[in-house]
């Protein structure tokens, strides 16, 4: 039973000073991207990995990762105009004898192993599981800076990814939100909306998503004491 990886990093955004989209921003000479297929490459139980990376990085893509040697890296592949279709497009080229998909954002490089591993032993028993940790904060619905309501912090998570789908299921939520003109914020929630169980693994505060020059700041701290 293949497991394959799909790392979406076809984000063209450069809110970090500079011009390479942050998935490229390097942390101690490394690619933010390169950090995180490490993660991959390393739990045994993920067959091959797909990278989806924004179309005019291909080539750039493909020479940045030529010099880490990954060896279940087999396919890179040019994203869509947001994540949702580069999602689709990553799903569409990985193997159709896939039979568990793991989906991972390129800038969450801090994803622990030992999670992505659990939640394809879990996939296996359920068929969709995603990452995700209880909210710190007080969270209230606010409209014109006004506040609507205060929402029940104990049944409130953060959701995160790897989120990990039974593949033949994943590819049908993919294409029926197409069908629809459905379009959601992550993978999960295109699963939700055919009425299929999703659970949910707790994970952890530091597996964030880099956005800010800060967030980069913070993950050079996290490798360099993991590296200890
Ligand atoms: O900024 P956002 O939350 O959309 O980014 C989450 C992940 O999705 C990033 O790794 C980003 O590179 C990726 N993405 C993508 N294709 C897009 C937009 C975002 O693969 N068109």
């Amino acid at each position: 039973m293949k497991t394959v990886a799909v790392i979406v990093a076809g984000g063209k955004g450069t809110r970090i000073e500079g011009k390479l989209p942050k998935q490229f921003t390097e942390i101690a000479g490394k690619p933010v991207v390169v950090y995180t297929l490490e993660k991959f490459e390393l739990c045994d139980s993920v067959d091959e990995i797909c990278l989806v990376v924004p179309e005019d990085f291909l080539s750039f893509s493909q020479e940045m990762v030529n010099k880490f040697h990954f060896k279940k890296l087999n396919k890179i592949i040019p994203g869509g105009e947001k994540r949702q279709n580069s999602v689709y497009k990553g799903l569409l080229a990985i193997p159709a004898n896939t039979s568990f998909v793991v989906v991972h954002d390129g800038v969450r490089p801090l994803v622990k192993v030992s999670k992505i591993k659990e939640s394809i032993r879990l996939c296996k028993e359920c068929k969709a599981v995603i990452l995700a940790v209880p909210v710190k904060e007080t969270v209230k619905r606010v409209e014109n800076l006004s506040v609507i309501t205060t929402l029940n912090r104990e049944k409130l998570w953060s959701i995160q990814t790897p989120q990990t789908f039974d593949y033949i299921l994943l590819v049908g939520a993919y294409k029926k939100a197409e069908e629809d003109g459905f379009s959601g914020t992550d993978s999960s929630s295109l699963v939700e909306r055919l009425g299929v169980e999703v659970k949910v693994l707790e994970g952890d505060y530091d597996n964030i998503k880099i956005t800010t020059k800060k967030d980069l700041i913070f993950a050079e701290e996290i490798l360099k004491s993991s590296k200890k």
